[in-house]
């Protein structure tokens, strides 16, 4: 993956304390991952970056809603999601003992005059949404299409029955 650089935070410019950045996403942030399990939302995230003397302190705030379909009907859904995720960045050569233990702490070489965020807000956006099956029950408001449940159930009584050991004699009947 080429990171957009439209990403890149230029932190050697900016002053120590908070500033923020504030991202929309759509469907053509996730066009530069592939399998991406998300196609399309509408999320805007805040990314509050506070400058330390010797590290960085990122949150993101993620909020919004995701498409996904309903499990049941396969209606389409807005799904509503919101998060909010801190990370560390320190520069190389103040690794402590533990580092590797710490998951959210990221590390950047000393060189580094940018930290691209494109990787992090694609796994942030992930981690909202919901790991459990979702219907159109999860949605205030919403039912499922009973139109399609009707039609699926038909489809279903119609296997069950192609499947029934009762109708076996009928295929041998022969039709003059
Ligand atoms: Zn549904």
């Amino acid at each position: 993956m080429n990171a957009r650089s439209e990403y890149d935070i230029a932190f050697v410019g900016l002053k120590e304390g908070i500033h923020e950045f504030n991202y929309k996403i759509d469907r053509s942030f996730f066009e530069n991952f592939e399998s991406s399990p998300i196609l399309d939302c509408d999320i805007s995230v805040l990314l509050k970056f506070d400058k330390k003397n010797a590290f960085f302190l990122l949150d993101f705030q993620i909020s919004g809603t995701v498409k996904l379909n309903c499990n049941r009907c396969n209606s389409e859904l807005n799904y509503p999601i919101d998060g909010d995720f801190p990370v560390v960045v320190k520069m190389d050569g103040e690794l402590p003992a533990d580092a590797l233990a710490d998951e959210d702490v990221i590390y950047i070489s000393r060189s580094e005059t940018h930290l691209n965020v494109e990787q992090l807000l694609y796994e942030f956006i992930n981690l909202t949404v919901p790991a459990y099956i979702v219907d159109c029950s999860n949605i205030p408001g919403k039912s499922c299409n009973q139109e399609v449940l009707n039609i699926l159930n038909q489809l279903n009584q119609n296997n069950n029955n192609e499947k029934d050991p009762r109708w076996d004699s009928l295929k041998n009947i022969k039709f003059k």
